[in-house]
């Protein structure tokens, strides 16, 4: 925190997750804890009792949670999983059994023993090494300060909004907590909690309006109705700004807002540069709900289907019949274009109640993706029968993640090959030319390129994981998180490796990490001659902008200088000192940084 003598230009850093900027006035949300959770030991003869009002907390708050899901607005019912989640959560064994176990064990009050097993949970969550899950605890605690205010008898605490165009201040926000807001009188969101997976990340941005989280002590340094500037680009927010930073940020926001049409307006112009050479720009999605906003972006395709989430959305896998009515709806809705639909990519940690495997000390080296597959056979073939089948309803592409080498690759075609048959056998229709891609992000893939590039129809390049099993940087340790290094010589040479290989065996070759959303790399991959960038779709009209005002030929000979260059930061230096050929036409740095970037 930063701050002047008269209070004023108290600046705060957090983490930026929806972009835009914001001033108006600070709204309290002060929902975060029950304060004090009374504790005391229960005479043997009322424990029944205790448990009988325990169970009324957990019925009362389930008949709550189901009415906030059933009036849930148009624009979030895509995110009325969350709610389903919190319910589960509800019936899980280590929030109510263990509960009243712990009443009757330690003869203490609800409250206490409840407190006692989310403590417990906490522990469970906390050696979760996927960050993605671990911060779906702050799910459990929601619930639980929804069962202590009922057991306390206070019910649900209602946030009433008088005022027009505040910025809600909270500890943290849960999807329950947005749904019973008045959105359209919200400018935005800061959190003191949360990361860039956090749900109040994922709804701001279904919502499209600037959030920062993970501001640490917003709510405890921030008073009731005084004016905020928000920046949702930069994650800072400035408290009682003065007359001089507030005209400044009415500038920038501006600024933004007509770069913002401007670039928005590009959409649905074709991705070639000035010197007519095409990228494809497609949309990375984890949900089918995201089609749209995919299509409202000008992605021309699907150039990444993580499939993991409606396993990890489901109560146990997923049938074959749910996966099927998924894909299909996703093939349909995106015709003529194609859908690229990656075959399961989870690791042992993610698969929670329904699947438990052996702890592993590196899950991120352990049995993951294309591994955990060729292990639980019947899993993987469920889902390649359900992806050929919804080949028949549109353009489907298969995509198989953490492929290491050639045996591996040959064990998942004959695995596939053998699904085929038997829907042959059995006269269901499928694509019988469907194409096959692998995600090249294991180093020992890139070395044996030329050899995978023979024996598949394209190659999809994962950036997110090549980088970390190139630099051996865990990918979610922010200890380790500034050696992340996209412009790493090592990791430009190994693009430009696997490029190559895909050219000389004659197949198309895409990129599917962060990287393919990161304005600043855009020349760099032209230059090395990626076919197909696919990103989030928000980092769609901004890529295109930046491919539309470079040439090919300049991008080739800039990667000519790059690559004699020897470490990241000379090729940081480098494209920021010509930054007006890198980026052309774009005054300030700060916009590029896509939503949720790194
Ligand atoms: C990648 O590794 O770059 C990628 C796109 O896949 P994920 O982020 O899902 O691992
Ligand atoms: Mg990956």
């Amino acid at each position: 925190m930063t701050n002047n003598r008269n209070g004023q230009n108290i600046r705060l850093q957090g983490i930026a997750v929806s972009p835009g900027i914001i001033i108006g006035k600070a709204r309290i949300v002060d929902r975060s804890k029950q304060k004090i959770v009374y504790q005391y030991i229960v005479n043997a003869n009322d424990l029944n009792r205790e448990v009988e009002r325990f169970k009324d907390a957990i019925q009362a708050t389930r008949d709550q949670i189901t009415a906030v899901k059933n009036n849930m607005p148009e624009q979030l019912k895509q995110h009325a999983f969350i709610l389903e989640a919190h319910l589960m959560i509800l019936d899980d064994n280590m929030v109510t059994d263990a509960t009243v176990k712990n009443i009757f064990e330690e003869k203490i009050n609800a409250e206490w023993a409840l407190k006692k097993s989310v403590q417990k949970i906490n522990k469970v969550f906390n050696e979760i090494d996927d960050e993605y899950i671990r911060e779906r605890f702050s799910d459990v605690e929601n619930v639980a300060e929804r069962i202590l205010r009922n057991l306390a008898g206070k019910g649900p605490e209602t946030i009433t909004i008088t005022d027009e165009n505040v910025i809600i201040v909270a500890h943290n926000l849960s999807p329950a907590d947005t749904t019973e807001l008045n959105t359209s009188k919200i400018l935005g969101f800061i959190t003191d909690i949360g990361g860039r997976t956090s749900h109040t990340a994922i709804m701001a941005q279904a919502l499209e309006i600037p959030a920062v989280v993970g501001l640490e002590a917003a709510t405890n340094i921030i008073t009731d109705g005084c004016l905020l500037i928000v920046d949702g680009y930069k994650g800072e927010v400035i408290i009682n700004p003065d007359v001089n930073l507030i005209s400044a940020f009415q500038e920038k926001q501006t600024y933004y807002e007509k770069y913002k049409s401007s670039i928005l307006r590009l959409s649905y112009l074709p991705s070639v540069t000035t010197d007519g050479h095409r990228v494809t720009l497609k949309a990375n999605i984890e949900f089918v709900e995201e089609i749209t906003a995919a299509k409202d972006h000008g992605a021309e395709g699907i150039g990444l289907y993580r499939t993991e989430y409606l396993y990890m959305r489901s109560k146990g896998i997923p049938d074959e019949e749910e996966l099927f009515n998924d894909y299909k709806q996703v093939a349909q809705i995106i015709q003529p274009e194609t859908v690229t639909i990656r075959t399961l990519d989870i690791g042992g940690d993610k698969f929670l109640s329904s699947y438990q495997g052996a702890k592993e000390m590196n899950p991120a080296l352990g049995l993951r993706a294309i591994r955990f597959c060729l292990k639980e056979t019947d899993i993987f073939r469920s889902q390649l029968r359900a992806i050929l089948r919804a080949s028949a309803f549109g353009k489907v592409q298969i995509l198989f993640p953490m492929i290491s080498g050639l045996q591996e690759l040959l064990d998942v075609k004959k695995v596939l090959a053998d699904v085929m048959k038997d829907l042959k056998k059995r006269k269901i229709e499928y694509d019988h030319d469907i194409k096959i891609g692998i995600m090249i992000e294991i180093p020992s893939a890139v070395t044996v390129a030329d050899i995978l590039a023979k024996n598949v129809d394209f190659f999809s390049i994962g950036t997110n994981d090549l980088i970390q099993y190139a630099l051996a940087i865990d990918r979610v340790n922010e200890h380790v998180a500034f050696m992340y290094e996209p412009y790493h010589p090592a990791v430009i040479r190994m693009i430009m490796q696997t490029v190559k290989a895909a050219r000389d065996a004659g197949i198309e070759v895409a990129l599917c990490g962060e990287m393919a959303a990161d304005p600043m790399c855009a020349s760099i991959l032209l230059g090395i001659g990626i076919d197909e960038l696919s990103m989030t779709s928000g980092a769609i009209p901004l890529i295109k902008k930046v491919i539309r005002s470079i040439s090919r030929k300049q991008a080739m000979n800039d990667l000519n200088h790059i690559i004699g260059l020897t470490t990241a930061m000379e090729v940081k230096n480098f494209i920021e000192k010509n930054l007006d050929r890198f980026i052309p036409d774009i005054k300030d740095k700060d916009i590029m940084q896509p939503p949720g970037a790194k």
